[in-house]
């Protein structure tokens, strides 16, 4: 082998903060505090905070590999955590305050984490499991001033942690395969499971992140992620904003329409990234009052769960704004496809392309997918064979955190989602559901996420899940439960006629149950799981398959 003259570097995620803090000092970074008002920083401020805390994270004897964890919103001191924890060689440990308490007992012991970093505005999260801290926590570290809460560890601010650190550190060369952070899946079923991200493939995600046909960002973008720094590292913006030395606002804990519209405004953001409530949120609003329009409209990226087109459309008609629907999990960092246009589909017209944006694209480079039915046999792409989603590429899980060897991993190393997809000519990606929710009936898949949407379709309908119940020819048929919309009163009948045609007869719902309202995960997700446990003894009334 002729070897490359080629200077070798390591990827660190620290490199991003020293490139942004050198060459693009004068981007901003504003965070919207708790109680509505803003503060500003720069990259190189940023920086400065994050060398304090690596420094005083050192003077306390933090090892390299040992677990920091976090529960905060999306603010300037968690920003500088990201790259104090990893920059020092310690690895960031994202918990979501929304879990539940368990949960959050559970994943402290699993990560065995040694210092605990919270706004004090979730500090009821802590509190609430104070008896069951891990014993590795040494301290619980607030990031801003409040009163000290009594907890069996260390408790200090983290004004007071950095007091005597001045900031002069170099950040140590580390090896890039080294981790850098780690945070736990939604645990729809049993505990959640642990992610560890390295360097190598949070920097690698970060590039593919900027791309053009990603969040095609650039110096002079204003960006702003909405999606939570606890929910897949707020889907790698904290990495890719500083990396093209674009602007930052964060928006900390106020998510409501009016707040975030705010920020866009009169903070100038492009570019923004969110799950679909809160896009689907910010658009009633908008509409609410014709004064409501943006001066410069901004792209928005969505995933997380699929974002209906009448959203995509309303948008876009109306405000001019771009919306780019994207697929991923916490187990790929979590960029997998995205729906952009390409060679196959540029030319076509606008309506055309609004109704293929319910699809979940294509990947990036740096991702490969496959799609595998029960026999592992590659489905056709035909738009109608379903099969897994198997994906393989760098910043890929290669098994989970205390359990390497996972069964999610195929033997030749493709990790398994637990997704199930169409694919069509073009190479797009469909969810039709996720591999635990399809209902087998009579050996044959029904797609509970197809029955959901045609469901909501009809005037009457917040909410919709469709669940398999219990049959004894059949094994499994689709219940139907549903959340009318406040003050209406839609019967079985006229939500079934809103399917009738739309799918294959055997695919019809047995029946229909109204609800108040449904389970949903601390992700904001249906809990499923959950509302099949409710349902678990239902009896069909009579034999309807037909
Ligand atoms: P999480 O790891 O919590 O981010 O959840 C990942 C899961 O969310 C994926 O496996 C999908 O089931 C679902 N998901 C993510 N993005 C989308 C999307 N654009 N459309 C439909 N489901 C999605």
């Amino acid at each position: 082998m002729l070897r490359g003259l080629m200077q070798e570097h390591p990827l660190l995620v620290s490199s991003i903060l020293a490139h942004a803090a050198k060459h693009h000092p004068g981007a901003k970074i504003v965070a919207a505090t708790p109680d509505g008002a803003r503060e500003r920083t720069t990259w190189p401020g940023v920086q400065q905070e994050a060398k304090r805390i690596a420094q005083a994270l050192a003077r306390r004897g933090v090892q390299g590999g040992e677990r920091i964890a976090t529960l905060g919103w999306n603010c300037q001191h968690h920003l500088a955590l990201y790259y104090a924890v990893s920059g020092m060689g310690a690895v960031l440990h994202t918990v979501n305050p929304r879990l539940f308490a368990d949960q959050i007992a559970y994943i402290l012991e699993d990560a065995q984490d040694t210092h605990l970093f919270v706004d004090p505005s979730v500090l009821p999260a802590v509190t609430a499991v104070a008896d069951r801290l891990p014993k590795s926590l040494r301290a619980v570290i607030l990031m801003r001033d409040a009163p000290l809460p009594d907890l069996p560890c260390e408790v200090l601010t983290l004004d007071a942690l950095i007091a005597g650190e001045d900031g002069g550190m170099a950040w140590p060369a580390l090896d890039e395969r080294a981790a850098s952070s780690l945070c736990y899946t939604s645990g729809t079923t049993g505990m959640p499971k642990g992610v560890l991200y390295s360097h190598r493939s949070t920097v690698l995600h970060a590039m593919a992140a900027v791309q053009p046909d990603v969040f095609a960002l650039g110096a002079l973008d204003v960006s702003m992620p909405v999606v939570p720094m606890f929910h897949v590292n707020a889907w790698g913006i904290p990495y890719a904003a500083p990396m093209v030395g674009a602007s930052m606002v964060l928006p900390g804990p106020r998510l409501d329409p009016a707040s975030l519209f705010a920020l866009f405004e009169e903070e100038g953001v492009t570019a923004s990234a969110g799950v679909p409530t809160i896009w689907t949120m910010l658009l009633q609003w908008l509409r609410a009052d014709p004064a409501r329009r943006f001066t410069q409209p901004p792209r928005l990226v969505v995933g997380g769960t699929a974002l209906p087109v009448a959203v995509t459309e309303g948008f876009l008609k109306e405000y001019g704004v771009e919306i780019l629907h994207a697929w991923g999990m916490t187990e790929i960092s979590p960029l997998g496809s995205v729906n952009a246009r390409k060679a196959e589909n540029a030319d076509w017209d606008q309506d055309r392309f609004l109704a293929y944006s319910r699809k979940q694209g294509r990947p990036q480079f740096g991702v490969d997918l496959r799609v595998r039915d029960a026999e592992g046999r590659e489905i056709a792409h035909d738009d109608l064979a379903f099969g897994e989603l198997e994906v393989q590429g760098h910043w890929t899980a290669a098994g989970y955190f205390n359990h390497e060897r996972d069964p999610a991993v195929t033997g030749d190393g493709w990790f398994r989602t637990g997704d199930v997809v169409t694919v069509d000519a073009l190479g797009s990606i469909e969810i039709v559901d996720r591999a635990k929710d399809v209902i087998k009936s009579g050996g044959e898949w029904i797609s509970s996420i197809t029955l959901e949407n045609l469901a909501m379709a009809h005037p009457d309908v917040q909410l919709a899940a469709a669940i398999p119940v219990a049959h004894p020819k059949w094994d499994e048929r689709p219940l139907l439960v549903v959340v009318p919309r406040p003050g209406t009163n839609p019967t079985p009948e006229s939500i079934l006629a809103t399917l009738e045609g739309k799918v294959a007869k055997w695919w019809m719902p047995d029946a229909v149950e109204f609800v108040e309202s449904l389970p949903m995960t601390a992700t904001g997700k249906l809990w499923k799981a959950e509302l099949k446990k409710r349902f678990k003894d239902y009896v069909l009334e009579k034999d309807t398959v037909r």
